[in-house]
């Protein structure tokens, strides 16, 4: 039976690059919300046209609708036969207990809530350490914890003097790691109380490490 994957992780845990080489290694599908309204709207489907007219006129797309977008995707024939990594959902406990309606509805196992869990002190540091050159004409871009420029806050290229962008600073980071917090918390307890979730505690160290760690730990 084809499973469904589903990944969790902070801004900066490295969920985005473990996710693609989990589905090359699997050959699972991997399928994003964002990519599936785009698709409904170049098809032209009905679905698809109020999707539009939603986005045209500033609206949020409701639940109900990523809802039964989810669903169809899932109820076709490459997903029943490969499985499926969902990016961007469920984002919510509700979108959750509709993944698992779905799940039932179309006959495929979930896998796993795969959490991508990270340090605080490493989602810190890998996203409070990029650095711009102040020169808009040069516009290389470092981060010092692993392109760092030669001579610490000197530009390699041009030898202007770098800066970090205010996206990147100490309270905005906090800030979002706090947002992600609150949104994700509720969706590990879900998967927590059903069995489904499978932490891969990531270190500081480089992807392939990470990597190999995560297919330890899901026996692949
Ligand atoms: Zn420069």
């Amino acid at each position: 039976m084809a499973k469904t994957y589903i990944f969790l992780g902070a801004p900066g845990a490295g969920k985005g690059t473990l996710g693609d080489l989990f589905c090359e290694k699997q050959g699972v599908i991997h399928i994003s919300t964002g990519q599936l309204l785009r698709d409904e709207m170049a098809a032209g489907t009905e679905l698809g046209k109020t999707v539009k007219d939603l986005i045209a006129t500033g609206a949020l797309v409701s639940d109900d609708i990523v809802t039964a977008m989810v669903r169809a995707r899932l109820a076709k024939a490459d997903v029943q036969e490969k499985g499926v990594m969902l990016d961007g959902y469920p984002r919510t406990v509700a979108q959750a207990e509709s993944l698992t309606g779905i799940l039932k509805e179309t006959g495929l196992q979930m896998g796993g809530a795969v959490l991508i869990d990270a340090p605080r002190e490493i989602l810190m540091k890998r996203l409070t350490g990029r650095r711009l050159c102040t020169n808009k004409e040069c516009g290389a871009i470092y981060n010092i914890n692993d392109v760092a420029p030669k001579v610490e806050n000197v530009c390699d290229k041009c030898g202007s003097p770098l800066y970090q962008r205010s996206d990147d600073s100490e309270a905005t980071v906090l800030g979002r790691l706090k947002v992600y917090d609150e949104q994700t918390f509720p969706l590990i307890d879900y998967y927590t109380k059903r069995n489904e979730l499978i932490t891969v505690a990531i270190e500081d160290a480089p992807i392939e490490h990470n990597f190999a760690h995560l297919c330890q730990v899901m026996g692949i």
